[in-house]
């Protein structure tokens, strides 16, 4: 995943090295990814291409583009998933390579209502395969509206 990374990467950083999950969607400054978490169907990042560590590296206009993704993806998912509560977080504290997490999360999910980092609460059947690809797919027919989202900034 070369060019995606492209300007400022960084050699060791996962974020430049690759593209960080499956690809759902991207434009010139960011890309939206399905993570294939065993316990999450629902679980995507949105990371800004470019190597840089906080949201206030960022223009104004860029953070504003950066957290309209992140707000489509929100919708997204609460379209697509109907999840009982989304989460939203950036840590950065592995990799210091923006990004922001984006999880649809079920009252009978592996942790909640902990974080997806805490305590597990009990052990739900693994997301399948098909399951995952199917709500790829769905998320990435969402997503295409977001074409029109970044054009304008
Ligand atoms: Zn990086």
């Amino acid at each position: 995943m070369t060019d995606d990374a492209k300007p400022g990467n960084v050699e060791g950083c996962d974020l430049c090295t690759s593209a960080g999950g499956e690809l759902l969607w991207r434009d010139d400054k960011c890309r939206v990814v399905l993570v294939a978490d065993p316990d999450y169907a629902g679980f995507c990042r949105v990371i800004w291409h470019a190597h840089v560590k906080e949201m206030t590296d960022l223009s104004e206009a860029d953070q504003q583009r950066c957290f309209r993704v992140v707000l489509s993806v929100e919708r997204a998912m609460r379209d697509e998933l109907k999840p009982h509560k989304i989460n939203l977080a950036s840590f950065g504290n592995m990799t210091p390579h923006l990004h922001w997490h984006v999880i649809a999360r079920d009252i009978e999910d592996a942790h909640f209502p902990e974080s997806v980092w805490g305590v597990r609460q009990r052990t739900p059947p693994s997301v399948a395969a098909e399951t995952r690809r199917l709500v790829g797919e769905r998320l990435t027919n969402s997503l295409s509206k977001l074409r029109s989202l970044s054009a304008g900034c």
